[in-house]
């Protein structure tokens, strides 16, 4: 198929080369020059905005920060909707708030253009290998007729609603993964602050209850102090005040996200936005006055 990838960051960019490696064509776009120049080096071709991209593709997939830049790149000076004609898919595949990608399909659907709300989970290890998680919303039929794209780059594709559910779903993942986090740097501090090797606690409670994807991911990080990003804090926090708004609009109260979320802002004015999220460690690290590390060998 004939494929715009627009937004070619940590993870969009493993991500349209496995769909080059999947013997599609696709055309990008970003702001990033040396993104592009990669891309190009990789076999894709390159068009100058996603007005230009929109106008020679069947599918578009974006892969941006947030809500604003999505409406910016759909909606905006130059964007898809200008070069779109009637039967374009557009697949955005940021993580946005739901409401934003229902404003903008129905803008989209004025003039008979169709868009899924495509979400990743995984990080950028799994956008490489090409075994993401996505959580798709919008119509069956549209989601038919895009598995196969989404299949180049993912393990696992659920439709999960209409448009609006799969970043539904995301904030339901990003509230999952936020509390794990915060879980594992307490329960690791405790043991340190305790007199027990966090190593061999790890260890210990992996293959029990306890565990999960998130300490098997982040513990191992914790310990070896490799914080540099994966997934920024600063984008964590954009996925938490999704999460918040989203709730507080229809009504359901978060106050274990709210508690985490502030200590995301603790590290941001800490100077720690653009660490990896495993970085919230710190915070309970610094309130201790300890350190993990691994065991003495
Ligand atoms: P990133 O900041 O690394 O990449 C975003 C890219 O979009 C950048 O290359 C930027 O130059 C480009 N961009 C911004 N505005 C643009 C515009 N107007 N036109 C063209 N390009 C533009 O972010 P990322 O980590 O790749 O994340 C992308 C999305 O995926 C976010 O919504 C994030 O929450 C989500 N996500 C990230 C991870 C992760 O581990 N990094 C995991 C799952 C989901």
């Amino acid at each position: 198929m004939k494929i715009g990838f627009i937004g070619l960051g940590i993870m969009g960019k493993p991500m349209s080369k496995n769909l080059l490696k999947a013997g599609h064509e696709v055309i990008v776009c970003d702001v990033v020059r040396a993104a592009v120049d990669e891309l190009v080096a990789a076999g894709a071709k390159v068009a100058a905005s996603p007005k230009e991209i929109a106008q020679q593709v069947e599918l578009v997939i974006t892969m941006l920060p947030n809500s604003p830049e999505v409406k910016q790149v759909v909606l905006g000076k130059d964007g898809i909707l200008e070069g779109a004609k009637a039967g374009l898919i557009v697949a955005d595949m940021s993580s946005i708030a739901p409401l934003v990608s229902r404003e903008v399909a129905a803008t989209l659907a004025e003039k008979g253009i169709e868009m899924l709300d495509a979400p990743v989970s995984g990080g950028q290890p799994k956008a490489v290998d090409g075994t993401l998680s996505v959580m798709v919303g919008g119509k069956q039929e549209i989601f038919d007729r895009c598995l196969p794209v989404f299949q180049a780059m993912a393990a696992s594709v659920v439709l999960v609603g209409d448009i609006g559910a799969g970043n539904v779903t995301k904030l339901a993942n990003q509230i999952v993964v936020a509390l794990n986090i915060a879980a594992v740097s307490e329960a690791l501090v405790l043991a340190t602050k305790a007199g027990v090797e966090p190593e061999l606690v790890f260890k210990a409670i992996r293959g029990g209850l306890a565990g999960s994807t998130v300490m098997d991911a982040k513990a191992p990080l914790m310990l070896d102090r490799k914080f540099n990003p994966g997934f920024r804090i600063n984008l964590h926090i954009k996925d938490l005040t999704n999460a918040l708004d989203t709730a507080h609009e229809v009504g359901a109260p978060l106050p274990l996200t709210a508690s985490v979320m502030e200590i995301m802002q603790a590290l941001k004015v800490d100077g720690l936005g653009d660490s990896d999220h495993g970085a919230l460690v710190r915070h309970f690290e610094k309130q201790a006055k300890i350190e993990l590390k691994r065991c003495p060998v």
